[in-house]
């Protein structure tokens, strides 16, 4: 008895002594984070970190325990107050998501309820397809398409490409790799393709030099007569032309591809039709401005990015293939310690069979539940308000001599810059530089630059339901001032 009596105690658990006093600690939590979203819009955009925030993050391992509301503390006084910014209103960098609260709980109770989504018989599975038929569904995609919920874009891009590399390759490269192939591969993208394909080309051994990028129209749109003349060069240089891929809002200037186009392209040439729609295959959904992306429900695969325009917390990406038999036969792996049984947890289908990762968060909780509370025609109708959005900031570009737009606006970024007269291309730069820099340490918006058909210019990307119109009327104010201000202390 005395042993046994020993070895429980012994034995010790990542369960709290106390159940109450987590109860109050998480109640605290909740409060503060209500309070922290209820506020965002009175917090800077973004703030630089003091000394001594930066050195908290090197201090060594704890080897000691702390109470929970100790270590709590801790996040509130050095990361909760120095986020990224875009949650805020005024966030408008890059390209992404602003979160939302109800997905922010759904990331907790998937945490709480702790399913791994490789698969198994249990209701975050279910709910893992049932959120992918719901994206086919968005985008025009038939039932009988597959997909996975990814970490993102990138990942979701690698899983189009990927399947696209092994139904063209003309031999079993999963058996026998990228060197048996009869001819090298070629893959076609405009030169606005964002900077994961080429990652995701290099990693499935074809080489940067496999993607061609293919000229780009005067609306930043891939040239189709290009295109074609490139498939043709590569016939005729012992290339196997292999897969298109068009963007649907590209990271740059948020131009759309003419989907319809190079889906007939594809057919033509019997190539793959991938859609990176990390920006804008959602644009379906959004009963404005749908035309758009019309042509995308004919691609082969569809990457979209549920952590952009449906706001999910990040991480959640998702890869679409029109047929799921091919898209299984690119991944599925039946390891004798993952064979499935006739009842019980292991019965049914494996999700992990449908991309490389094994183990998988239960990602489609927090895409679930805030689809389910606002549904889907509100999360179209927010994506025809940002692009609403962008139209008004376009006018007041127009509408202001001291600006210039530099590219055309298609969907929700604006990409434009500061006049300065007489300045050279690269004074512009420096100025428009100071400007964006000023614009978020003084905590007034956040903006990213970029360099379009060879000029710089600053971004405005509103993936944002914060943001309203307002926002943007102050942000034109603030950048005349800024300018006026550096203008005056750097003479030109
Ligand atoms: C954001 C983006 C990606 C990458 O997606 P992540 O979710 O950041 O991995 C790919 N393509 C385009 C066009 C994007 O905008």
């Amino acid at each position: 008895m005395d042993i046994f009596q020993e070895a429980t105690n012994a034995e010790e658990t990542l369960d709290p002594p106390d159940w109450a006093d987590v109860g109050a600690l998480s109640h605290r939590i909740l409060d503060d984070a209500i309070a922290y979203l209820e506020d965002v819009r009175n917090r800077p955009v973004w703030r630089a970190m003091p000394a001594e925030v930066r050195a908290f993050f090197g201090a060594s391992l704890p080897r000691s325990p702390a109470p929970a509301a100790d270590v709590y503390d801790d996040v509130a006084r050095n990361v909760m107050p120095y986020p990224m910014g875009n949650i805020h209103p005024r966030f408008w960098s890059w390209y992404m998501g602003s979160s939302n609260f109800t997905g922010a709980l759904g990331d907790f109770l998937a945490a709480i309820q702790g399913s791994n989504l490789g698969g198994g018989n249990h209701a975050a599975a279910l709910m893992d397809s049932q959120v992918v038929n719901w994206m086919k569904e968005m985008v025009g995609f038939p039932a009988s398409a597959s997909g996975t919920l990814v970490s993102g874009g990138s990942m979701a891009n690698i899983i189009g490409l990927t399947v696209a590399r092994n139904v063209k390759a003309g031999v079993d490269v999963r058996e026998r790799g990228v060197g048996a192939m009869p001819k090298p591969l070629r893959y076609y993208a405009s030169d606005q393709v964002h900077s994961c394909h080429r990652k995701a080309v290099e990693a499935l051994g074809l080489g940067n030099q496999a993607l061609r990028r293919i000229q780009t129209d005067a609306g930043l749109r891939i040239d189709i007569a290009a295109l074609k003349a490139a498939i043709a060069e590569d016939r005729e240089a012992g290339f196997r032309p292999a897969c298109v891929i068009g963007t649907a809002g590209t990271v740059n200037a948020g131009a759309v591809d003419d989907l319809r186009a190079l889906a007939s392209v594809a057919a033509e040439e019997d190539l793959w039709f991938h859609v990176d729609g990390c920006i804008g295959a959602l644009i379906a959904i959004a009963p404005k401005n749908r035309s758009l992306v019309a042509g995308i429900e004919q691609a082969d695969s569809i990457a979209l990015d549920p952590h952009k325009w449906l706001h999910a917390p990040f991480e959640a990406g998702c890869a679409l293939v029109r047929d799921a038999s091919q898209h299984r036969n690119t991944f599925a792996v039946t390891p004798e310690y993952l064979e499935s049984t006739p009842r019980g947890l292991a019965s049914g289908e494996w999700l992990h069979d449908y991309g490389l990762q094994t183990s998988r968060g239960f990602r489609a909780l927090k895409i679930w539940m805030a689809l389910k509370e606002h549904g889907v025609e509100k999360f179209g109708r927010l994506i025809d308000q940002n692009i609403a959005q962008a139209r008004h900031l376009n006018r007041l570009i127009e509408a202001e001599p001291a600006l210039e737009l530099m590219a055309p606006t298609t969907i929700n970024i604006v990409s434009f810059r500061h006049r300065l007269d007489g300045a050279s291309e690269e004074k512009l730069k420096a100025f428009n530089t100071e400007i964006m820099l000023r614009l978020q340490e003084e905590g007034i918006a956040a903006l990213s630059d970029t360099t379009v058909q060879g000029r710089h210019c600053l971004r405005v990307a509103i993936a944002n339901h914060r943001t309203r119109r307002d926002d943007l009327d102050l942000l034109v104010a603030e950048m005349l001032r800024l300018g006026r201000e550096i203008e005056a202390a750097i003479p030109v």
